[in-house]
């Protein structure tokens, strides 16, 4: 049975890294119909925070990544961590050393004296014929686990290949501190050993912490999973992913406007290829995902491609869909929207255009909005020259037929009749309904407005 495993460390939101981590174990579950575990690491307890749970729950539950199992919190887990520490000290893979930290720091300056990496010096690991320093009173020991010291430590990444430590490279990992609690290294796998996981696929970030784990569990006496580690996401300037590409965190692109579809859409895509299929459903996804498909070399965000694919799903959504997902973005623009005119009118002239939610609701509020044209586009457009043009479309515009293609054939008739080109007259009116400049083809954003709109704002405009 194929078990995965995400395991976030709430400490902050959950950002694009995570949430392409997530999602290839989500799929990798899918894809072989097995189970799909959800852990929270919180014993970090001075950075974790409720918040950042929620968060990360949140941002699982917009892209719509649904778990079998779980949420598991490791500081719920803390008894059984402890009852494998034990058990491990009475098999004598695990023993206590009561080195304080002063120590520690002493011999690591001398062994960077001379020359040497720094690291412990075993002094209280117990050996064959060794005998052991009496305790010192007052010290409370940190237990460390017994690390072979001998042979290397090897496996088979699903994503970067074969990987060799030599055992002689690793310290005796300290697993429980002197207060107790079990240490992060030892945390995971005693997770990852009950939870069954089969797979774990994380980011290349814990390639140094697989070593010691699989030597922790092999010495627990399990098998250890199979692992895949992820390359790093490179921002678009191909530095390091952060803060200052913008948005890191997957509900940001929310807010930004952007749909789950694409983000998911585009996250599959991010170190993960199907032949050249660049748009396609998470079921999809699901049925293609293969681990060998992953390109061990770092991924590259590209905002410009997500706004394509952001495109691309926003005109595949029906318009009631759109109006639901454009009505709060409107309201927090200020916006009422009214029935004139109809929010599906609007929502068709600008469905081929935007790439965001948010550009579509900027977009969308104009039509409800009075216009506020600047000076300069007033100074621009309603000049001596437009204004007998305005006039006579203002004429015509009260027994028009209603309709683009009607409107369309009267702006064209008044500018010809003054031997004119039509942008002399489009941008006019442009500028008077919307105060904008920019905006679709002239006679369907006048076609939108009501009759008696357009007819007042022109009057004004010559009055
Ligand atoms: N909690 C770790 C993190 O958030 C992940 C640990 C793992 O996947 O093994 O980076």
């Amino acid at each position: 049975m194929i078990r995965t495993r995400f395991a976030p460390s709430p400490t902050g939101y959950l950002h694009i890294g995570g949430a392409r981590t997530a999602l290839f174990s989500w799929a990798f579950a899918r894809h072989h119909g097995g189970k799909f575990v959800l852990r929270i690491e919180d014993t970090d307890v001075a950075r974790s925070t409720p918040e950042a749970v929620q968060a990360i729950l949140d941002g699982m539950n917009w892209l719509g990544l649904d778990w079998d199992e779980g949420p598991f919190y490791q500081m719920q887990r803390m008894d059984r961590y402890k009852a494998v520490i034990q058990q491990m000290l009475e098999a004598g893979t695990a023993y206590y050393c009561y080195t304080t930290p002063e120590e520690l720091e002493k011999t690591r300056e001398r062994q960077r004296a001379m020359g040497l990496k720094p690291r412990y010096d075993g002094r209280w690991r117990p050996q064959p014929g060794k005998s052991l320093p009496t305790p010192p009173a007052g010290v409370q020991p940190v237990v460390r686990f017994c690390n072979p010291t001998e042979g290397v430590v090897a496996w088979d990444d699903l994503v970067k290949g074969r990987i060799e430590i030599a055992n002689a490279e690793l310290d005796d990992l300290i697993i429980a501190r002197a207060d107790g609690t079990p240490t992060y290294n030892f945390c995971v796998v005693v997770d990852d050993w009950d939870m069954a996981i089969s797979h774990v696929i994380r980011g290349d970030d814990h390639v140094n912490n697989t070593p010691r784990q699989i030597n922790i569990l092999k010495a627990l006496g399990a098998t250890p999973p199979q692992y895949a580690h992820l390359s790093m996401i490179l921002g678009d300037d191909g530095q390091k992913l952060s803060k200052r590409h913008g948005a890191v965190s997957v509900m940001q692109y929310d807010e930004d406007g952007y749909l789950p579809e694409a983000v998911l859409n585009y996250l599959a895509r991010l170190g993960w290829s199907h032949g050249d299929e660049e748009v396609f459903t998470l079921a999809q996804f699901c049925e293609w995902f293969e681990l060998d498909r992953i390109t061990p070399s770092a991924a590259q965000f590209n905002t410009e491609k997500l706004n394509w694919l952001n495109a691309h799903y926003l005109r595949q959504l029906d318009n009631e869909r759109l109006a639901a997902l454009l009505a709060p973005r409107l309201a927090a623009l200020g916006v009422t929207v009214s029935d004139a005119p109809a929010l599906a009118d609007v929502i068709a002239l600008y469905k081929e255009r935007v790439s965001t939610l948010n550009e579509f609701a900027e977009a969308a509020a104009m039509f409800y909005r009075e216009p506020e044209p600047s000076a300069e586009l007033l100074a621009q457009h309603i000049t001596t020259e437009s204004r007998p043009l305005i006039a006579d479309f203002l004429a015509g515009a009260r027994e028009v037929a209603w309709e683009a293609p009607a409107i369309g054939a009267l702006i064209k008739a008044t500018v010809t009749a003054h031997g004119l080109k039509m942008p002399k007259l489009a941008m006019p009116l442009r500028v008077l309904l919307t105060g904008q400049a920019h905006t679709p083809s002239v006679d369907a954003v006048v076609a939108v407005f009501p009759r008696e709109v357009v007819v007042a704002r022109l009057e004004k405009a010559l009055a």
